[in-house]
């Protein structure tokens, strides 16, 4: 345990950590853009530059913590190079901020005001460099504003594997660019270089120029598209920034999904279907409850649910991987007694999609089949004999499969052409819409919060199956 002094403080660091790793450990920040902690060492930037006495200036980042050792991360030596160095960077940068995607979350903005903070000294033109370069059917490349810091190009090869990207060409005219034969949309954790871009360098096209990004807010969730789990921040606008005169959709919209980092189940990563998250719950949905097709209240379709449910002599329940802990619980606890229940694979893999790997992506492209089976059996070939009503819930089930005249009980988010054959039809929440935990293949659980308001025709699983386990008419 080597004792270093860093601004005069004494701290005990640990034998093989670096200077960079015991300032972030202590709350010492080193500026860097190069530097990642799940990415190799690449010392290019020199952002990270640090005084040790005895040896004056060295990076950070490739420092080996040795014992005694006095370091300064704010000598006026330290503070006189930081600003030569952004004022290099930004020789033949665009300064686009107002155009620019990354503007509010980018470290070039926020070192030149704490660290540089005045006009280039440079007399000559900049040098322009391609703007808007299609990388991949996702990402569009602005060499202008990259300071080749490589992190995008250390994912491809030390995360993603995809090697899809490299550098061509040295000097003021070097650019990132793709790798011949390895494209980079056939890389499907292609995305996480976008959030890994200190600059807006690499731009999301789903993004481009959606919105400000301190007109957003996040809220922690989870991604349901495989059982690995995913911790993901889904990004909305904030009330206080909410649209009245422009599309009021952008209110209920998910702008954006990008990766929140958990070391037990994703780290700082996910993949691209994770990130596609809007295209599952933006379809269009269900609103209205029904009877055969006829719309009715919530109260009428519990009334009529119960009736069916209190004639019955054999009911089956096919019960969805995509229900939270609570959900599969409350079923459980309030149903179990009169329903025979089965676990249902909601989803499979769509086409095109990457089925698995040793990163992150899950075979069961379910959030939560580990919970799911924990509580009930797999899903039979034939339903049993004698099964009269079936209560279905959630997507994925076959209805060609369902015994003949049995009755149904549906509950689903989205519209299908089987909502109006259900003898009652429930429409039901989506994740965003309410709170909840799910328990990923290795059985670790992650909480998702809700960010947005589900209509009054829609109910939460949840209290339907309060509801329906009641023995007079209720309300929820
Ligand atoms: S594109 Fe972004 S991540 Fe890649 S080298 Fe340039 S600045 Fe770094
Ligand atoms: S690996 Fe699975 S859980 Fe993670 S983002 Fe991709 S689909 Fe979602």
């Amino acid at each position: 345990m080597p004792e270093i002094f860093i601004n005069g403080r004494a701290i005990q660091a640990r034998d093989g950590q670096t200077v960079m790793e015991v300032a972030r450990e202590h709350g010492v920040f080193i500026p860097y853009f190069c530097w990642h902690p799940q990415l190799s060492i690449a010392g290019n930037c020199r952002m990270c530059l640090v005084e040790v006495e005895g040896r004056g200036l060295d990076i950070a980042c490739n420092m080996p913590v040795s014992k005694g050792m006095k370091v300064m991360t704010d000598s006026d030596d330290v503070k006189a190079h930081r600003k030569a160095i952004l004022q290099f960077i930004t020789l033949n940068h665009p300064v686009d901020c107002g155009i620019c995607d990354k503007a509010g979350e980018c470290t070039l903005q926020d070192y030149h005001y704490e660290y540089n903070g005045e006009r280039s000294l440079s007399r000559d033109e900049k040098v322009r460099s391609t703007k808007f370069y299609n990388l991949s059917n996702r990402i569009l490349l602005d060499n202008e504003r990259c300071v080749l810091c490589l992190r995008c190009t250390r994912f491809t090869h030390e995360v993603s594997k995809s090697m899809a990207l490299g550098v061509e060409r040295r000097g003021d005219v070097s650019n990132i660019r793709p790798v011949e034969d390895r494209p980079l949309s056939e890389d499907p954790y292609s995305d996480n270089v976008i959030d890994l871009c200190p600059v807006g360098a690499l731009l999301s096209r789903q993004f481009l120029h959606r919105s400000r990004v301190w007109f957003l807010e996040p809220t922690p969730s989870v991604c349901p598209r495989c059982s690995r789990g995913c911790n993901i921040q889904v990004w909305h606008r904030k009330d206080a920034w909410r649209v009245k005169a422009l599309d009021p959709k952008q209110n209920e919209s998910i702008a954006r999904i990008t990766p929140l980092e958990n070391p037990a189940v994703n780290g700082p990563w996910i993949c691209n279907v994770g990130r596609d998250l809007a295209q599952v719950f933006e379809r269009a949905r269900a609103e209205e409850p029904m009877l055969k097709g006829r719309p009715v209240a919530v109260a009428a379709a519990l009334d009529e649910a119960r009736r069916i449910i209190s004639a019955a002599r054999h009911c089956v329940a096919v019960v969805s991987n995509w229900g939270s802990n609570e959900e599969l619980e409350a079923f459980r606890r309030h149903l179990g007694e009169v329903f025979h229940a089965f676990v249902k694979q909601d989803w499979q893999a769509q086409p095109g999609e990457r089925i698995e790997d040793d990163l992150l992506i899950r075979a069961d492209k379910n959030p939560n089949t580990f919970r799911a089976h924990e509580l009930f059996s797999d899903a039979p070939a034939q339903f049993p004999e004698g099964t009269d009503v079936v209560l279905v819930w959630g997507e994925g089930f076959d209805f060609a499969r369902l015994p003949p005249r049995a009755r149904i009980i549906f509950l689903n988010s989205y519209l299908q052409p089987e909502n109006g054959h259900a003898d009652v039809f429930l429409p039901v929440s989506v994740q965003t819409e309410r709170a909840g935990h799910y328990t990923n293949f290795e059985g670790t659980v992650s909480a998702f919060e809700r960010c947005f308001t589900k209509k009054p025709g829609v109910s939460d699983a949840e209290a339907l199956f309060k509801a329906l386990a009641a023995p007079a008419r209720g309300h929820l």
